[in-house]
């Protein structure tokens, strides 16, 4: 939302306690001043030319009534051939693939699905903000395992620590948004472990499953020895595609555990996006040379702001993937990075996102702010040139 309103007092109490979403504030924010908007992760350039072409076509074909629920059969089709060419995923895609509006909502109709009110669901953070909202909205307990800074390692005794006799389930996120860090196959393992030994089910949001740097690859929670049974994957065309108002998503796994997505999927938003899912399905079955650009691309750019950054003598860490790098703000005299965030664009023209909303560990995430790279180079270098012109001190 945003909105500047203030909800009524008639607000139900599971979403009093959620704040509002954090990126439209600042997208508005950077609207607002006139700003360059380093905050909401969308890019600056659009996604293939061929896609936008398909999407036209079945607009103009006749594509505009409801998809089925669990989507149109050919997206079905591609998600799995995506699955099987990249990751070795057999799929059937009428009982093991769901088409959802964008990732965000794949993570809540899994949430409602999987917990139960007094349920503890584990969760990396800092953690995507939907994340927060759907486990409040469920009725749901999070139980935060922090990935810290400077390298965001997952620390596998916190991950211990955090499961009790109450927790159900682990919502993983890898690549991960916002740190920018990609869980290790030892990493993945321990998760894996600890899953197996307490009977969790696992719901792993791979949304930058190919946005990942310096030669690494992305392995799949489901790929790990005796998870296939317990595990939903997550994805989107937003990310990989470049079409991030597309919301179009998916969900994939296990017949069981796919149907009990679609049990609440279905009276979320019944089906979306009719005209674009056939234009999803011809983008996974013929464009993943955009992707890999994309990944070179994003790397430069990462490179570049990180380097600007670092010239400001920010302590910055460096991401191994996604469109996002952290930094602390604490050498400019600041211990809040909301307020650094909002003096931002005043003295520097440029929005950027406070990341402590992020976290319930406020020692840990008070300082952090995360920027964006996923712009136009130019609009990276300007950032950078009016960042290091600005007096940023408190
Ligand atoms: N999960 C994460 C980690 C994200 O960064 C995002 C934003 N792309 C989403 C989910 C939401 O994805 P979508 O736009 O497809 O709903
Ligand atoms: N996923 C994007 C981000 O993290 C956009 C999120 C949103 O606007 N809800 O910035």
């Amino acid at each position: 939302m945003a909105s500047t309103s203030v909800p009524s007092t008639r607000l139900a109490r599971r979403l009093r306690d959620v704040a509002p979403t954090v990126f439209a504030e600042m997208s508005a924010l950077a609207v607002r001043t006139g700003s360059l908007n380093l905050g909401q992760g969308f890019p600056d350039a659009e996604g293939p030319s061929p896609v936008l072409d398909v999407a036209v076509a079945a607009l103009r074909g006749g594509r505009n009534q409801y998809a089925p629920g669990p989507g149109v059969p050919e997206l079905r089709e591609a998600i799995a051939e995506h699955q099987a060419r990249h990751y070795g995923i057999e799929l059937d895609p009428a009982a093991e693939v769901v088409v959802t509006a964008g990732a965000t909502e794949a993570v809540a109709a899994a949430v409602l699905a999987f917990v139960n009110p007094g349920d503890e669901m584990v969760v990396l953070e800092p953690y995507y903000d939907s994340y927060v909202a759907c486990i409040e909205m469920a009725g749901g307990v999070r139980r935060p395992v922090t990935l810290r800074a400077p390298d965001y390692r997952l620390d596998v005794a916190a991950l211990e620590a955090a499961v009790t006799e109450r927790t159900t389930s682990i919502l993983l996120n890898t690549p991960h948004n916002p740190t920018g860090s990609v869980l290790t196959r030892a990493e993945l393992e321990e998760v894996a472990r600890v899953a197996q030994r307490h009977d969790l089910l696992v719901v792993t949001d791979e949304v930058y499953e190919h946005l990942l740097f310096d030669g690494r690859s992305h392995v799949p929670m489901a790929t790990l020895p005796g998870m296939w049974d317990r595990t939903v994957t997550i994805s989107s065309a937003g990310k990989t595609f470049s079409f991030t108002g597309w919301k179009v998503g998916w969900v994939t796994g296990p017949p069981d555990l796919v149907a009990s997505v679609l049990s609440a999927k279905q009276w979320l938003t019944f089906t979306n996006a009719a005209p674009l899912q056939p234009a999803v399905a011809h983008a996974l079955r013929h464009e993943a040379a955009f992707y890999d650009a994309l990944a070179h691309e994003l790397q430069d750019k990462r490179d570049l702001l990180v380097a600007g950054l670092r010239e400001l003598d920010l302590d910055v860490f460096e991401p191994e993937a996604t469109y996002f790098v952290t930094s602390d703000v604490r050498a400019y005299g600041y211990e809040d990075s909301r307020a650094f965030c909002l003096t931002l664009p005043e003295r520097a023209g440029v929005v950027a996102i406070p990341a402590q909303g992020f976290y319930d560990d406020h020692e840990e995430g008070r300082h952090k702010v995360r920027w964006a790279f996923c712009k136009d180079t130019a609009v990276l270098e300007d950032a950078v040139r009016r960042l290091q012109a600005a007096d940023l001190r408190a």
